[in-house]
């Protein structure tokens, strides 16, 4: 995929700050990072989105962020938590379309934020809930 800014990293045709690698997966310092030590974990191979990425390389990704989200909170950097983020289509906020999860260390008060407002939400009635995990389920 020649026009991936992820692929020419992976191919060492991008300048990158590499955390870990390994045969599949690959982690590196986001370029404009929301914190320092903000690391994206990426597959080698280029999958656009979630729907075409296996779940057995989901699994794997998701393993390199927890052992990056350890390593950093060893670190000098010791954040008070931290967000996972993979955000999954256009909607979602998604610019980069090579699968990439966030491990974003976060800071008390570093003004980022990271809430759905109450006025974005519902509450809705427990019948409501199980159609919709019934629905879900179906589907698995
Ligand atoms: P997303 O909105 O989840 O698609 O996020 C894309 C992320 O990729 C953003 O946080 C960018 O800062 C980051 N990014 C884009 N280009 C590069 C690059 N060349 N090296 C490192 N991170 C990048
Ligand atoms: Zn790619």
């Amino acid at each position: 995929m020649k026009s991936c800014i992820f692929c020419a990293i992976v191919e060492g045709k991008q300048e990158t700050s590499v955390v870990y690698e390994d045969g599949r997966v690959i982690a590196f310092m986001d370029i404009f990072p929301i914190n320092p030590g903000h690391t994206l974990v990426i597959p080698r191979e280029h999958y656009a989105n979630l729907q075409e990425l296996p779940a057995d390389l989901g699994g794997e990704i998701f393993k390199v962020a927890m052992r990056v989200e350890k390593a950093i909170r060893r670190s000098d950097i010791r954040p008070a938590g931290t967000n996972f983020l993979l955000a999954d289509g256009p909607a979602a906020g998604q610019e980069v379309f090579h699968v990439h999860l966030h491990v974003i260390p976060r800071l008390v008060a570093d003004g980022s934020g990271f809430r759905f407002g109450r006025a974005n939400r519902s509450r809705p009635n427990r019948q409501e809930l199980d159609e919709l995990a019934t629905k879900i389920n179906a589907r698995m």
